[in-house]
């Protein structure tokens, strides 16, 4: 007896697939793209099960994705010998939305199209792939049976409304999934040979297994990683980076190296033009793909990269893992740990490179990106220095806008300059205008501007640079010389020392002390900070959280 049962989607499902229907919709033929790289990670997956040892339905079946086009019926089938899913994992991966929702993929829409972002890297990196097939269709059905030997044969059918139901299906299938695409009366366009021919052959040139349209081989595998750095044209870079991280921006760094030793490598790494995190996301996944000999290890690797290095996409193949190397052991195993070190090395003196050669460029990139390094310098002791290198902030010496290194802050130091003074505010000209730079700029002293809260984490964290302390110019430890333009006192010493005390006492618990000071210039009065520990940006963070 055929068993069958009607779920509705979730409230958020369906919101979101209506979005992207909607939203999506001058973009069709992405729907091609995003079956065909679903179809090609179902088979990476059975590929690396293969490698454990277990048991595996259909075991002979070839590693191919099959799509074949039906004009007289107006439908498109992809079809994967991979690992399928059960009754559960139909609910689960196509019934449900994994991340974050539809509220926060609508908010991140907007706001991408608003600072005239493609909208469409947005798809890709939430995961929202399959449900680009309603883009084009009436009704979609995906007929599938897991590669687990008591795997059932099961369709799952739905109209993109409101419900799907999953049948159980007496005709007898193959391993793998098949999705069939009941193209709408306005796209039958996709049941063309030539047009899905073309659709392919632009987006998924770099699927690693055989892709057969209506019968005829339409791609040739190829491990670009593994090619030879002068054999490859930069859009080859292009378009591999949009097919491995599922973007659609273009790569802002392509870094290509081998190495042998300590360990055989192959890295393809990039930088996305985009930081994504930036329309409020939530973290964005490590996207480095590990491999081995060209065989999918693990397409998210924990512990491949430092977390402040997940916005990097690309590939690493190293002849030196095991290949049935699980993802668990992989997670701690010494081998990824060396790969880390070699990678985030490689990276770190590539960005030191750019900073040098095409600053320009690499102020784009700290645009974007220089939060991770910041995120970095708190939190990876490791890479710290390095990464201080890579910082960059405006000054009371640049130009509005314009920003200088650590290093050549010191390089202008003088002699008897002891110490890099910084000070934060959320402004260039709230620093300005208020009371602490004016001490400093009558002493020729320059100071580093700090403009978001983390920076003064940044700072403290650092604690120096190149030998020289980091120091808050607002902290009541900073000594300054007396300077030509510090005003005579026009008060008597009894005078000064009266008019401390009423301050003292009329301020009460807000102060710990007051003291005369030849260091204001124009500005009466300064309050400083006499707390190192507590710089002002964290007092109002604990303000915030009402502490
Ligand atoms: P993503 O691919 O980013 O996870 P998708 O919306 O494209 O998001 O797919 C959702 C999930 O559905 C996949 O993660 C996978 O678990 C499952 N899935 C989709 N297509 C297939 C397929 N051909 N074979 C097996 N599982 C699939
Ligand atoms: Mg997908």
């Amino acid at each position: 007896t055929k068993k069958t049962e009607t779920h509705t989607f979730q409230a958020e499902t369906r919101q979101l697939l209506d979005i992207v229907i909607h939203s999506l919709y001058t973009d069709r033929d992405i729907f091609v793209r995003e079956l065909v790289s679903n179809a090609s990670d179902a088979l990476e997956k059975l590929r690396h099960t293969q490698l454990t040892g277990e048991s595996i339905y259909d075991e002979k079946l070839p590693l191919e994705v099959n799509i074949s086009t039906d004009d007289t019926a107006g439908t498109i089938t992809i079809q994967d010998y991979g690992i399928g899913m059960t009754h559960d994992e139909l609910v689960e991966n196509i019934g449900t939305i994994a991340k974050s929702g539809s509220k926060a993929f609508a908010s991140a829409l907007k706001e991408a199209k608003e600072s005239g972002s493609d909208p469409l890297n947005l798809i890709g990196q939430f995961g929202v792939g399959f449900y680009s097939a309603f883009m084009v269709a009436d009704e979609v059905r995906v007929y599938t049976h897991s590669y687990k030997e008591d795997g059932e044969n099961l369709v799952w059918i739905s109209d993109g409304m409101g419900e799907y139901r999953i049948e159980q299906t007496e005709d007898s299938q193959r391993r793998g999934s098949k999705i069939v695409v009941k193209l709408k009366e306005d796209a039958k366009e996709f049941a063309q040979k030539s047009k899905i021919e073309e659709i392919i052959k632009r987006y998924s040139s770099f699927v690693q297994f055989p892709i057969n349209l209506n019968g005829d081989r339409v791609n040739t595998i190829e491990a670009l990683w593994l090619k030879n750095k002068n054999e490859i044209k930069p859009e080859e870079y292009t378009e591999f980076y949009k097919f491995q991280a599922n973007a659609f921006d273009e790569p802002r760094h392509t870094l290509h190296f081998s190495a042998d030793a300590p360990l055989l490598i192959n890295a393809l790494l990039f930088s996305p033009k985009e930081n994504i995190e930036r329309f409020g996301f939530g973290r964005t996944e490590p996207g480095v793909s590990l491999y081995c000999k060209k065989v999918l290890i693990d397409d998210k690797p924990e512990g491949l990269l430092p977390e402040w290095l997940r916005f990097l996409r690309g590939v690493v193949d190293s002849a030196d893992l095991p290949l049935n190397i699980s993802r668990e052991s992989m997670q701690d195993s010494a081998l990824v740990q060396k790969l880390n070190k070699i990678l985030t090395g490689r990276f770190l003196k590539h960005l030191a490179t750019e900073a040098d050669k095409n600053p320009d460029a690499y102020t784009e990139f700290y645009d974007q990106f220089g939060i991770y390094l910041k995120e970095g310098i708190t939190t990876d002791f490791t890479h710290k220095d390095k990464l201080a290198k890579l910082l960059r902030y405006e000054s009371s010496l640049s130009e509005p806008g314009k920003r200088t290194s650590l290093a050549d802050y010191v390089s202008r130091m003088k002699e008897e300059q002891k110490e890099i003074y910084f000070l934060y505010a959320p402004s260039r000209d709230s620093i300005e205008s208020g009371p602490y730079l004016e001490a400093f700029t009558a002493r020729n002293l320059e100071v580093i501007f700090l403009y978001e809260p983390i920076d003064e984490f940044v700072m403290n964290h650092l604690n120096e640079f190149e030998g020289k302390k980091l120091v808050a110019a607002d902290s009541a430890d900073v000594s300054l010389e007396d300077t030509d333009s510090s005003p005579e006192h026009k008060l008597t010493e009894d005078e000064q020392k009266d008019l401390s005390k009423w301050l003292k006492e009329t301020l009460g618990d807000k102060v710990t002390d007051v003291v005369v000071s030849k260091r204001l210039v124009d500005s009466p009065a300064a309050a400083l900070n006499s707390d190192k520990m507590m710089t002002p940006s964290m007092r109002r963070i604990m303000k915030a959280m009402n502490q």
